[in-house]
C-alpha cells in the first residue's frame, strides 16, 4: 500500500481512474483521516477551538460554558450529558450516535491525501496491451508512485506480508525500468499526447529500448 501526495490541480482526480501501474493492477482510494478533530470549546467536529466561533458547550454537562468553568465537574452523582446528542455520555465519547461516520478501513494509513493500493500483481506484459479498458490520461504521478514511498512504514502493518514482499520485489523491478528511462519528462509528455493505450505503450517501449522499431 502506498500513500501518494499530490498537488491540487484540475487533473488531480484523474488518479482515481488509474487501474494499472505497468503490470500491476492498482486501485486508488481517497485517504480518510481517522483522527477527526473535535473542538473542545463547542464540542463540534472538524475544527479546533482556536478557530471556533460557536458558543461554548461543556464537554461533560452540555451547559453553555467551557469545561474549566463547569460547576458540575466535582459534583457527586453528576450524570454526564452530551452536547451533541443529549445522551448520557461526554461529548468527546467516540461512541456518540452523532460522532461523524467514517468508513472502516485498515489502520495502517498515514496522514495525507490519497493512497494507491496494489491489489494483484500481474507479471505478464501482454495482459496490459490486450486490456480494452483505456487509461484516459497517464497520471503525472507515476514516477512519484515508483520513487516515492516504496519503503513505507506501512510494510509492518500490512496483513499479508508475503504478498507484499512479492509486490515490493516487483516494484523494485519496475523501478529499474524507470531508471532506464533517460528523460521521464519527455516520455510523460509523449504519453499524454495520446489517449490510445497501445500508443502509450509504444512510447514507453521506445524510451526503454531506445529503438522505435521495437514493438511491444
Ligand atoms: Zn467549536
Ligand atoms: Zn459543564
Ligand atoms: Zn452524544
Amino acid at each position: 500500500m502506498f500513500q501518494v501526495h499530490l498537488l491540487k490541480n484540475e487533473k488531480v482526480d484523474e488518479i482515481y481512474k488509474l487501474e494499472h501501474l505497468f503490470y500491476i493492477i492498482v486501485t486508488v482510494e481517497k485517504y480518510v483521516n481517522k483522527n477527526i478533530p473535535q473542538c473542545f470549546k463547542c464540542q463540534g467536529w472538524h475544527h479546533g477551538a482556536s478557530l471556533c466561533k460557536m458558543n461554548p458547550k461543556c464537554v461533560i454537562c452540555a451547559g453553555t460554558h467551557e469545561y474549566r468553568d463547569c460547576p458540575n465537574k466535582n459534583k457527586e452523582n453528576f450524570v454526564t450529558k452530551c452536547a451533541n446528542c443529549g445522551g448520557n455520555h461526554t461529548a468527546s465519547y467516540r461512541g456518540c450516535p452523532r460522532f461523524p461516520k467514517i468508513k472502516p478501513k485498515t489502520n495502517s494509513i498515514q496522514p495525507g491525501k490519497s493512497f494507491a493500493r496494489a491489489v494483484t500483481p500481474k507479471q505478464n506484459p501482454t495482459i496490459l496491451s490486450q486490456n480494452t479498458q483505456s487509461i484516459t490520461e497517464p497520471p503525472k504521478t507515476w514516477s512519484s508512485l515508483i520513487t516515492g514511498n516504496a519503503n513505507s512504514q506501512t510494510l509492518a502493518a500490512t496483513p499479508n506480508v508475503s504478498d507484499f514482499s512479492d509486490l515490493m520485489s516487483l516494484i523494485g523491478e519496475v523501478r529499474k525500468i524507470f531508471n532506464g528511462i533517460k528523460d521521464v519528462k519527455a516520455l510523460t509528455a509523449k504519453m499524454q499526447s495520446t489517449d490510445n493505450i497501445v500508443d502509450k505503450l509504444m512510447f514507453l517501449s521506445e524510451a526503454l529500448r531506445g529503438n522505435p522499431e521495437v514493438t511491444v
